[in-house]
């Protein structure tokens, strides 16, 4: 199914539904704000990278070669701060949590990133950008460091909507070496005794913002096709970054489309330590599994804010148990040779909610409507499956590789799924190959094959009306237990 070209997003800088077009035909660059690597990720994390994970699974699946860059903050105060608390060198502390982060994401399934870049490894291109904005007059140095002029940039604001004159100030201590109390750090000075690099300005630390151009600017170059992150990193972080990648390269837009997640909220309010309401990816998924979190997440249009309360990450279970349920069911219909007028409607109906599927994902990454698409599929497969129970191992084989390739796109993993649909196409190959033996007469090697088939499970039985086969592991417990 090719759906190039008809695939709509909205564009936080426009603020419109737009069709999406990539700069180079069917490549897509995208890069998502990594976490900052001082403890462990929580629901917040969960819900960005499930959705960028959705998002690139979606794309590459409508027929795009997408490369998906995602950074790693792994220089930053918090990380400090912490390792001094717990008397380890940052970096030290910063690959801990580098590394739990990947355990979450591998859990989660989330693994259509190709390249995680680390900000400490981009300490050359980061001097070269100051450098190219100090030269350009968009920044300038104090004995605090080196800052970037927002008023030097006329379109600083024009992704959040801000006016300079407008602009809050996102620094508590006013900084009375800088121009203007927006301005933000490119470099700062830090004391020698504290982890940090020489630099032409002085011993420090680079600023946040800087670390994501560094890192897109070496892989993407001037100007590229998605930049993911969520809604409350817009200001200042993302208008910092187009402020220093526009002025630095001369070309805009640097990014051509700007994705933002909706909030997640934990019981109605705000996710903070200090409420107590703060759950990490780890809690939940000490009382879930990872496909359960996921349909929760994914039950929400991702630019909707989303409410996490147990009881609906209860009811996202009860849908997960129902993908499950529908799956199996499916494979445990008998096989009939030839196919009822039932399984042709069916065939037909399976079909176009599957266009239905494709169009809401098609629809600004619509995962609510999608998922809701899915259930109705799962329903008639249900009823069909109570209702006449038979159906042609090419229909079971459809619908299999159906489910699996839409729960592939959601990141959904049922045990044994995708495997199932394989095997299938396997075992239909080597009976294929099989028949073609003994049309030849070669029946040693065909013998053969049927006995290494029954080894593993997989019964043959050549009927006048060809060759049947089921897979004797699959019936009843095992499928049960997938
Ligand atoms: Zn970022």
């Amino acid at each position: 199914m090719t759906i190039f070209a008809e695939i709509k997003v909205y564009n936080t800088l426009s603020r419109s539904l737009e069709e999406f077009k990539p700069l180079y035909g069917k490549r897509v660059f995208m890069f998502v704000c990594g976490p900052t690597v001082y403890d462990y990720s929580h629901l917040g994390h969960a819900r960005t990278y499930v959705f960028y994970d959705t998002l690139a699974r979606f794309l590459r699946r409508a027929g795009y070669s997408v490369f998906y860059l995602q950074n790693i903050t792994d220089v930053d105060d918090k990380i400090v701060n912490r390792a001094k608390e717990e008397g380890k060198h940052p970096l030290e502390l910063a690959r801990e949590f580098e590394q739990h982060y990947y355990e979450d994401m591998k859990v989660l399934n989330i693994t259509s990133v190709n390249l995680y870049a680390r900000a400490s490894d981009y300490l050359p291109e980061i001097f070269e950008q100051i450098e190219g904005l100090l030269r350009n007059r968009y920044a300038y140095v104090t004995e605090t460091g080196v800052y970037f002029d927002i008023t030097a940039f006329s379109d600083y604001g024009k992704l959040s909507g801000q006016k300079p004159e407008e602009l809050r100030v996102h620094r508590i201590e006013p900084d009375l070496t800088k121009r203007n109390p927006g301005d933000f750090a490119l470099w700062r000075a830090r004391p020698r005794d504290e982890f940090g690099w020489k630099s032409p300005w002085g011993y420090g630390r680079p600023g946040w913002h800087i670390e994501d151009t560094a890192i897109t600017l070496k892989h993407f170059g001037k100007q590229y096709d998605i930049h993911g992150g969520a809604i409350e990193l817009s200001f200042p972080h993302h208008e910092a970054e187009i402020a220093q990648a526009e002025s630095f390269t001369g070309v805009k837009p640097f990014v051509r489309y700007w994705v933002h997640t909706g909030l997640l909220t934990v019981e109605g309010e705000k996710m903070s330590k200090s409420l107590g309401n703060f759950v990490t990816i780890r809690d939940a998924l000490e009382r879930y599994d990872a496909n359960v979190l996921r349909i929760f997440l994914l039950s929400r249009h991702y630019r909707s804010p989303i409410d996490f309360r147990w009881d609906l990450v209860d009811q996202a279970k009860n849908n997960f148990d129902r993908i499950v349920n529908s799956y199996n069911n499916l494979l445990e219909m008998d096989i009939t040779d030839e196919a009822s007028e039932g399984e042709l409607k069916l065939i037909k109906k399976i079909g176009e909610l599957k266009e239905n599927f494709f169009n809401s994902m098609k629809d600004d990454i619509n995962t609510a409507q999608a998922l809701a698409d899915l259930f109705e599929m799962m329903k008639l497969v249900n009823a069909y499956a109570d209702g006449h129970g038979l159906i042609t191992e090419g229909g079971k084989l459809s619908l299999a590789s159906t489910y699996n390739d839409l729960l592939n796109i959601l990141g959904l993993r049922i045990k044994g799924g995708t495997d199932i649909s394989m095997l299938n196409n396997l075992i239909t190959i080597l009976i294929g190959i099989r028949s073609l033996l003994r049309k030849r007469r070669e029946y040693e090697l065909a013998d053969e094959i049927r006995a290494r088939l029954r080894e593993t499970g997989v019964e043959i039985q050549d009927t006048p009306q060809g060759t049947k086969w089921r897979i004797e592991e699959l019936s009843e417990e095992e499928s049960r237990s997938l």
